[in-house]
Parts: C-alpha cells; sequence; structure tokens
C-alpha cells in the first residue's frame, strides 16, 4: 500500500470525522464522562447547543478538568471499536489513489489508540490525521493544544480547503460525518454521506442539503467506485 499520495492531483479525496463516524463510539465522551460525569458533560453540551459558549470553550470545560493516567483511558477505550468495513475503504482508496484524512475534533493519542488496535500498521500508514492534541503531564492532567486558533478549536472546514489547496487541479471532496460538528465541513463537501438518523442526517433533511444517509463502510465503498467511474 503506497504512502499518501500528495503530489498527484488525485479526481476525489476522502475527508472524514472519527467519532461516531469511523469509530463507533466517541472516545472524548467515554474519557470525559468518566472523570466530570455525562449529566455534568450535557450540561456544557447544551450551553454550547443553545449558543452560550463556542465549541473551543466547550472542550475547554470538558477537557480541562480531565486528570486520568494513560493506562486507564486505554482500559476505558478497551471496546471501542471502527466501522467493520472500514478497512475496505482505505484498501479502495489506496489501490485508486485517493488520499483519506480524517478531520477531528477530537484528540490524536486517543485515535492513534483505536487505529493501533484495529488497522493494519500498513493501513494506519495511509492516513492522514488532523486533530487537536492531548498531553498527559505530572499528576496524569491532561493539556489540551487545539489545531488552530478558531471558535472551534479545529476548524474541519479550514483543514478540508488547505488540503485540496495541495493539489494542481482541484479535487471533488468526498466528506463522512454523523454530528453538529461536521455541519461546516459538510456544506464544503462535493459528496456528501451522513450516518443514518444521526445529528447531521437530520440537519441535512431540514435544511434541505443534498447528502446520501448510510448504515456502514460498505455502501461508502460502493459509492465511491461509482463516483470515481463518473467523474
Ligand atoms: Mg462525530
Amino acid at each position: 500500500m503506497p504512502a499518501i499520495p500528495v503530489l498527484r492531483s488525485p479526481k476525489i479525496i476522502v475527508m472524514s470525522d472519527f467519532d461516531g463516524t469511523i469509530a463507533l463510539d466517541d472516545t472524548g465522551n467515554v474519557i470525559c464522562d468518566y472523570c466530570i460525569s455525562t449529566k455534568r458533560r450535557e450540561a456544557i453540551d447544551s450551553q454550547y447547543l443553545s449558543g452560550k459558549i463556542t465549541w473551543r470553550q466547550r472542550q475547554e470545560q470538558c477537557w480541562n478538568p480531565i486528570k486520568m493516567p494513560w493506562i486507564q483511558a486505554v482500559s476505558l477505550l478497551k471496546d471501542c471499536r471502527v466501522d467493520p468495513y472500514f478497512s475496505q475503504v482505505i484498501s479502495w482508496c489506496a489501490e485508486h489513489n485517493v488520499p483519506f484524512g480524517v478531520v477531528s475534533a477530537g484528540m490524536q493519542n486517543l485515535i492513534q489508540l483505536v487505529f493501533k488496535r484495529n488497522l493494519t500498521q500498513q493501513e494506519l500508514s495511509y492516513l492522514e490525521v488532523f486533530s487537536n492534541t492531548a498531553e498527559i503531564g505530572k499528576n496524569d492532567k491532561w493539556t489540551v493544544t487545539f489545531a488552530d486558533d478558531s471558535d472551534l478549536g479545529h476548524d474541519k472546514a479550514r483543514t478540508i480547503e488547505k488540503v485540496k489547496e495541495r493539489y494542481q487541479v482541484t479535487p471533488k471532496v468526498v466528506y463522512l460525518g454523523d454530528g453538529v460538528s461536521d455541519v461546516a465541513s459538510a456544506k464544503r463537501a462535493d459528496y456528501l454521506f451522513a450516518r443514518r438518523g444521526l445529528d447531521l442526517d437530520k440537519w441535512c433533511i431540514e435544511n434541505n442539503v443534498a447528502h446520501e444517509a448510510f448504515d456502514d463502510f460498505a455502501y461508502v465503498a460502493k459509492r465511491l467506485e461509482e463516483i470515481n467511474q463518473e467523474l
């Protein structure tokens, strides 16, 4: 499997959310809920949803109190799985020189933990991951470094634009997501896939945004082949 192609201009690039889209659980919520309680985290989330705080402030309020040894995070996430057909999509992308980027509002160490448990080294090397990072210091205190200076902490739509700019011929963007944090990225997508029945799917329906609902990555692999043929 070749490394992620940068110089060649692909017809499409695939950009995907991680938590709830590739991973079937939300790794950040698992960690935060354990430390600050689900009730507290949901109260912070509703402040964000009602527009009282930015997503970055939401992240700070959820992550700043986290004190947890890494080994405990590893244990809490031991059952976290990726979509059973995710590898099928990576193989398809590698065969067709289509870059696959993961754009996440989550933490790099948690994403890598889940990937290392669920993917081969070869599959892992094909992915490029854009996310925030969390460092665990003395006393097991977690310190979050955001991916950028935006109100989102990681402006995923901006990351997608930067990736597009790498190529001489601008590629079409296939975006995969599940939640509210994917709305801004969804607007930049040429082909939008939303996990069926979840918040992004609902938002698309309410706002009349063209998209396809998907249940698993086997469907995504099939559609990538069709889209690639059409272009
Ligand atoms: Mg998500």
